[in-house]
This record gives C-alpha cells, sequence and structure tokens, in this order.
C-alpha cells in the first residue's frame, strides 16, 4: 500500500470512529456508536444485551485510549490516531482483538438476534453492522462477503471479528 492509499484509508478509519465529526475520538463517540446499534437493531439499552455493549463500548474507549491518548486530554487527536492507534494495532492485532472484543461480541450477538441465527451472523447482519459503525456500504458488503468463505451467507463470530480487526487496522478492502 502506497503512502497516499494508507493516510486515505486512515483518514476513513478516523471518520467512522469519530461519530460526531467533532474532529476528535473521545467517549461519546463510542456511547454514539453503541446507541446507534441498538437503534439499527431495534434493542433497548435497558436489556442485558444493551448493557452489555454500552460497557464494552466504554472498555473498548478505555483501551483505544489507553493506546493512543498521548497527551491524556481525554480525547484521540488526528495525530494521536495515526502515530498511536493505527500503528500500534497494525503492529499488535491481537491488543485490538482484545480491547475491542467484549465490544464487538456485543455488538455481534446483538446482530445475530435480529436474523435469529445461531451460531453465526448473517451476512446481511454484519453488513449492517459495519454500516453503522461508519463503513461505506461498499467497503461494508466486501469486507462482511471476502469472509464467507463457503457462500453459505452466514459468518461466525470470530470471522466477524476478524472482519471488524481488518476494517479497524486499515488492511481491509476498500475501493476507491
Ligand atoms: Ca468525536
Ligand atoms: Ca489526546
Amino acid at each position: 500500500m502506497d503512502s497516499a492509499e494508507y493516510e486515505r484509508k486512515t483518514a476513513a478509519r478516523f471518520a467512522s470512529f469519530d461519530q460526531d465529526g467533532n474532529g476528535y475520538i473521545d467517549r461519546e463517540d463510542f456511547s454514539a456508536a453503541a446507541a446507534a446499534i441498538l437503534a439499527e437493531f431495534d434493542i433497548t439499552a435497558r436489556c442485558d444485551k444493551g448493557q452489555a455493549l454500552y460497557s464494552g463500548a466504554e472498555a473498548f474507549w478505555q483501551g483505544m485510549a489507553g493506546i493512543a491518548d498521548v497527551d491524556g486530554d481525554q480525547r484521540v487527536s488526528r495525530d494521536e490516531f495515526v502515530t498511536g492507534a493505527v500503528k500500534r494495532l497494525r503492529d499488535n492485532p491481537e491488543r485490538f482483538a482484545e480491547i475491542a472484543r467484549p465490544f464487538l461480541h456485543a455488538a455481534i450477538e446483538i446482530a445475530a438476534l435480529s436474523d435469529g441465527q445461531g451460531g453465526g451472523v448473517t451476512l446481511r447482519a454484519a453488513t449492517r453492522l459495519l454500516r453503522v459503525l461508519g463503513a461505506d456500504p461498499e467497503v461494508a458488503e466486501r469486507v462482511a462477503t471476502a469472509l464467507d468463505t463457503d457462500g453459505d451467507g452466514i459468518i461466525t463470530e470470530s470471522e466477524t471479528l476478524s472482519a471488524f480487526a481488518m476494517y479497524y487496522t486499515v488492511d481491509g478492502p476498500d475501493p476507491q
């Protein structure tokens, strides 16, 4: 990947974390993402899965801040994101999986509920989830489709986690 493409992808990922578009990633962006997922899949915040999603969002934010909020002002600037988060997450994808897992696990359970599938998420639900989290429609579809290797329209939780890790760490497919 050349540096122009890398920068373009990084800017797109920053924008998808910065849900409210104020130029910083902070705690509110993570709770906004949780709220958007609940709204998309018509789940109340008060149920167990809703609560799990919100606490996962908080843990994801804490993990992100721990990695990238270098000046400790409780928000991740674009510079902090580029020099801190993206590089470290690329160098250490397991670390990403660790900080994102509780949130993504809850999100995946909610998405799986929507289509009534045990043991996996439908391609359609995974695509909706990626879209709610800020992926372009085409990117969301490509990332999800790439994981459904046997073409049955169902992807497992671990595959869905991989899709998000790929997406967030900038290595995922991304159309021009
Ligand atoms: Ca923001
Ligand atoms: Ca900061």
